[in-house]
């Protein structure tokens, strides 16, 4: 098959759906290719026996008006769940023993997840200098403001949380731009807070502490459902991109094939694809201006995402909050785990009857164990929930999500991505790059960058 359109966009994740959802109101001439059958990328809802299982992102905080704006426009308002408030409650592990994350500053002092040491050390962090290395480490920019053991039981497994990584190897200034801003702009992370203005976020970013929390009733997969459906057979599943060809002197200058064959020519090529799939792709007639010889090579750490079902009565815990993380001075073998059921109605068949768990195992901390056999993940991740949360005997539902390249690294030398795709940009009209290797991991961020992207979109005029 061969196909003309003006725009194509590669890769049907949520980057792709959003920008081609708001795109194809200016273009109709638009379609999207994407490998596999089921459009959605990382957003992924099963629904197994009365279980509803996120095997990518469980939750998404309503953190900037362009999701709001887009849950609106798809007319999925009625369809969302916010989260319970029990959701305020985070637990991190020190000494084997959940402890809550303090929420202000009384529980701060109280808490016995600080020593009084690293507390007296938080005093000192508005007396200490700017930074003055762009590519700093998340944990150097850390130890350095609020001290060793800050970093050690609250940003280390948080990281693990967010980015499945260490802190050790993201850069602070891209991985988390808030903190170099405040440092900056402020000069402290505490006093920034108080002084902190629209315009130091993101364009449409909303105080993170206000923002909801949410799902949709039938799971995560209904946002990027409900833009697969509005684009309809502009959607071509099964279309694995092997070459892309570009062509100078012609209108139709970009040429994508397929793995079965089929051959697209367009103007204006948008690719979503993560980045380990862009240096894989063919790339002829770039020069040396393509994703294959420019990116370097970003690591994905592997991770696995094993659900687990229990009856109430066979976990001992209360599941009163969000969930845990386990800092890696834990020593122990999960990166954290959510209380899904606690958060959201209708997880499980019977919330009265049964509690529903999602675990986090590999990343950056144990790349291995997310290689290991399905027998073995289950073994390490029952191990540390019977001793942390007290959950006894075999679970009423197991599931294994494997992720073999979770989610992109912004590491200390993440900055030569960014100039890689900016130079691929200018040097071929009509290329542009959009996904979560840019600009953000998170699901609003992704939806953020798409739709700004969509709405400076000029398409071309003549095919
Ligand atoms: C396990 C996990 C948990 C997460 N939890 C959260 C969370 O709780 N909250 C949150 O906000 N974010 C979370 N994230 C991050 C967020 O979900 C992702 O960063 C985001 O969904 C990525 O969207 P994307 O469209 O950029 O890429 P992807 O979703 O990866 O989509 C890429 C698309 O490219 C296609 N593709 C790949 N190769 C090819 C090829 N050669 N040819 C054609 N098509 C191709 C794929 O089929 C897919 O359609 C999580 C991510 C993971 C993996």
């Amino acid at each position: 098959m061969q196909l003309r359109c003006n725009t194509l966009i590669a890769g049907a994740g949520i980057s792709g759906l959003t920008a081609a959802f708001y795109i194809t109101q200016k273009d109709p001439e638009t379609f999207v290719l994407f490998d596999g059958n089921k459009p959605g990328g990382a957003i992924s809802t099963l629904h197994r026996d009365g279980w509803t299982l996120e095997t990518g992102p469980n939750t998404i905080v309503l953190t900037n008006t362009y999701l709001n704006k887009l849950i609106a426009d798809l007319n999925l308002e009625p369809e969302l769940l916010t989260a319970d408030r029990v959701a305020g409650n985070r637990f991190i592990v020190r000494n084997k023993t959940l402890i809550p994350l303090p929420g202000g500053p009384g529980a701060f002092l109280k808490t016995p997840l600080f020593s009084t040491k690293a507390k007296l050390r938080l005093f000192a962090e508005p007396f200490i200098k700017r930074g003055t290395n762009p590519d700093e480490s998340l944990a150097n920019f850390v130890r350095r403001r609020l001290g060793e053991e800050f970093l050690t039981y609250a940003i280390n497994p948080f990281v693990a949380g967010v980015y499945a990584g260490n802190p050790e190897n993201l850069s602070a200034r891209l991985a988390f731009p808030m903190l170099t801003v405040l440092e900056q702009k402020y000069g402290s992370l505490i006093k920034g807070q108080f002084r902190i203005k629209p315009e130091d976020r993101k364009p449409g970013d909303l105080p993170r502490a206000k923002a909801p929390m949410v799902t949709f009733k039938q799971g995560n997969q209904t946002l990027t459902d409900r833009m697969a459906a509005a684009l309809g057979d502009r959607l071509k599943p099964q279309s694995r991109i092997t070459r892309i060809t570009k062509h100078v002197g012609t209108d139709a200058r970009f040429e994508i094939e397929t793995q079965s064959g089929n051959l697209y020519r367009c103007q204006q090529l948008l690719l979503t694809l993560p980045l380990h799939a862009l240096r894989n792709v063919s790339w002829e007639g770039f020069g040396n201006e393509n994703p294959a010889k420019l990116l370097p090579e970003v690591t994905h750490p592997p991770l696995n995402v094993v659900h687990l079902g229990f009856r109430r009565e066979a976990v001992r815990h209360p599941l009163d909050g969000f969930g845990m993380l386990i800092p890696e001075a834990e020593n122990m073998q999960i990166l954290g785990c959510l209380f899904n059921s606690s958060l959201f109605p209708d997880r499980t068949p019977d919330d009265k009857q049964f509690v529903l768990l999602t675990c986090f195992i590999g990343g950056s901390r144990n790349p291995d164990f997310a290689m290991e056999s399905e027998a073995d993940v289950y073994r390490r991740v029952l191990e540390d929930i019977s001793q942390l949360l007290g959950t006894r005997g075999e679970p009423a539902l197991k599931h294994l999500t494997r992720w073999p390249k979770a989610i992109p690294q912004y590491s200390t030398s993440y900055q030569q991505v960014y100039e890689a795709l900016e130079r691929m940009e200018q040097k071929h009209s009509g290329l542009h790059f959009l996904g979560n290797f840019r600009n953000g991991i998170a699901v609003p961020d992704c939806v953020r960058n798409a739709m700004r992207f969509a709405e400076n979109f000029t398409p071309a005029t003549t095919t």
